[in-house]
């Protein structure tokens, strides 16, 4: 690519950076079929990056040879014949898991290389990819699980989606960026994607052009977790809806063609924006896309942390939508197949996906309501959860991730449940785990977030242990939570969190939240 020019002479690039040059990460789904044809031991070992950029991770030991398969879910949303393709896949092929990740994504686990070219046929039948869902490109882009069904956002986001998604999807201007790379488009008013948490984000705004009130976007860049988080900052300028794919573009050749190459634990987009500053940022950006108005009104209510439990009123009129608790993310096919039955049976059939792993059904007439809410399935996936268990979020942890250090979603489905046994409370807390730093789970927006470590005991043995941090929120433009003292052992964690909340308890008003910023 004439691009790669800009950065290919460069001695000093890391040694995925070299590998990325030899062939674009795209490629790797040319050689799948004859991968798949010859079996594991045929791929060449370093080649296993590149299937990132299929989606697909090496599980551990990755020398067993089984993948994690994710599938790029643009704000969450599917249809009845995608949801149910997916719920097959991961009953066919993936040992009956059905994992929702934090990015509104859907991750399969146990696929081997036989597998892959059936599986991404059956996705490609529905208009779906794993592309994009991993490696160092433009990942799923998040957005408001209620797009188009929201009373609460200025405008649909679907179509605009739609747009920048299908511009990057197999684009191979794009697909050598210096590290991942994470989008959110949403106008809902209440935050819902967790914008301040991604590369680049658009938000809602209102500007006056020409007397006229435009309905369009403010863009914050620099945001991400990881082992540095940092909240993303407000660019100056504002963004008609129909200049979106373009600002975006613009903003993205920018990471591509100035991002860091050499160090890949500084390659982020944020690490850019820390040194140029916003304002270098927003010149070059103009540079690259022409004129763009001044910011305008920010509209932006309060975060409601991605949460949509209970039964709601559509913007649409005479029209339901009902939120449903997944503990920890984690349902099996047969419950998902279920629970696409009862949304076709009683609405279109659309399945969506939030960033707390949980799942929305639109569509619901008033007069199927009452009917659909008997259905036995929300006994087990409530629209009313308990506290604890309801709002808690976990990452895949070290039963199937390489990276973790510890066992999470087991754990974190045990604690939650055991406080929601023994403490009652007026408010939910919102925990999140996560089996390392690099927060998967979103532990920095947590009210309590708890990060997997290991350490010596009293006795020198090595054991899983994790610390506490409390006070995340992305309400007033947000505040990541900040580690106590200390570091619990795995199996003296649920008492700590209960000690916690119970001193929580004890000192706080009526109808307080955990945390009030
Ligand atoms: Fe794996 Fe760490 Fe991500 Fe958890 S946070 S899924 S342990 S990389």
């Amino acid at each position: 690519m004439a691009y790669e020019k800009i950065w290919a002479d460069n001695p000093k690039l890391n040694t995925v950076e070299k590998l990325k040059l030899e062939q674009d990460g795209l490629k790797i789904f040319e050689e799948i079929p004859y991968y798949a044809e010859h079996g594991f031991q045929s791929i060449p070992r370093e080649k296993w990056d590149l299937f990132k950029w299929a989606g697909l991770y090496l599980q551990k030991p990755k020398e067993d040879g089984y993948f994690m398969m994710r599938v790029v879910i643009p704000s969450g949303i599917v249809t009845y014949e995608q949801v149910v393709t997916l719920a097959q896949i991961a009953k066919d092929f993936g040992r009956g898991l059905y994992d929702i990740t934090t990015r509104q994504c859907v991750q399969f686990h146990w696929i081997t290389i036989e597998n892959i070219p059936e599986i991404l046929r059956r996705l490609d039948e529905v208009g779906m990819t794993t592309a994009g869902a991993c490696g160092d490109i433009t990942r799923n882009i998040v957005g408001n699980p209620l797009a188009g069904i929201d009373p609460n956002e200025l405008f649909d986001t679907r179509p605009i989606i739609k747009e920048v998604y299908e511009f990057f999807r197999f684009n191979e201007d794009y697909s050598n960026l210096p590290r991942k790379y994470k989008m959110s488009i949403s106008a809902s008013i209440n935050n819902a994607s967790n914008s301040e948490i991604n590369c680049v984000a658009f938000v809602p705004a209102i500007k006056e052009i020409d007397g006229e009130k435009v309905y369009g976007f403010h863009v914050k860049v620099g945001g991400g977790l990881s082992t540095v988080p940092m909240l993303a900052q407000k660019l100056d300028i504002f963004v008609p809806q129909e200049r979106t794919k373009d600002v975006a573009e613009g903003i993205t050749r920018i990471f591509r063609d100035y991002g860091n190459r050499e160090k890949r634990h500084r390659n982020r987009l944020k690490f850019l924006v820390a040194d140029w500053g916003v304002e270098k940022f927003k010149e070059k950006l103009i540079d690259l896309v022409g004129p763009l108005p001044e910011s305008g009104e920010d509209v932006q209510g309060e975060w409601n942390a991605s949460y949509f439990y209970g039964v709601h009123k559509q913007k649409q009129e005479g029209l339901n939508y009902v939120g449903i608790n997944v503990p920890i993310g984690r349902i099996s096919p047969d419950d998902v197949l279920e629970l696409a039955r009862v949304s076709k049976k009683y609405g279109n059939g659309e399945i969506r996906h939030c960033n707390t792993q949980n799942i929305v059904i639109p569509n619901i007439p008033d007069e199927n309501l009452e009917e659909m809410l008997k259905e036995p399935i929300f006994e087990k996936y409530p629209y009313n959860p308990k506290n604890f268990l309801g709002y808690s979020v976990s990452c895949t942890g070290n039963e199937l991730c390489n990276l973790a250090l510890v066992e999470t979603k087991g754990l974190m489905r045990k604690i939650a449940e055991y406080l929601d046994e023994t403490i009652t409370l007026d408010v939910p807390v919102r925990i999140h785990m996560v089996g390392c730093p690099n927060s998967c789970g979103q532990r920095p927006l947590a009210d309590i977030g708890l990060q997997g470590i290991l350490m010596k005991n009293k006795n020198k043995e090595m054991v899983e242990a994790f610390e506490i941090y409390v006070g995340g929120t992305l309400n007033n433009g947000g505040k990541f939570n900040e580690k106590l003292k200390g570091k619990i052992e795995a199996g003296l964690l649920a008492d700590v969190v209960k000690e916690l909340l119970l001193y929580f308890k004890e000192t706080k008003n009526a109808g307080e939240p955990f945390f009030d910023y």
